[in-house]
């Protein structure tokens, strides 16, 4: 999962899957699950960079308006983490919240 941008991979499975309705239907379940699975990547991208906290500063610009903003302006220190459950500030090296137990 490379530098591409989730939004690629849905634009081109929405075109493949679509488009392919176009196609002559030999063609037509290959580009039509080609596109799905460029759809699906796209989706599994989209979820995974929702649950990256530390990329989100670089997506901000680009990230959708329907997503919240979980933690607005807030200063990243480079050494610590943060739950994504109770926001509890933790050590870069814990494998669960201090706060709530939750894994970070
Ligand atoms: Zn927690």
């Amino acid at each position: 999962m490379a530098k591409l941008h989730w939004i690629v991979f849905v634009i081109v499975g929405f075109i493949l899957t679509f488009g392919s309705w176009r196609i002559s239907m030999e063609r037509f379940v290959l580009f039509f699950y080609a596109g799905f699975v460029f759809l699906l990547i796209g989706i599994v991208k989209l979820i995974y960079r929702s649950r990256s906290e530390e990329s989100k500063r670089i997506e901000s610009r680009t990230r959708p308006a329907h997503i919240p903003n979980k933690m607005p302006n807030k200063p990243m220190n480079p050494h610590i983490k943060y739950c994504q459950r109770c926001r509890a500030p933790s050590r870069i090296n814990a494998n669960f919240c201090s706060n709530c137990g939750n894994r970070v």
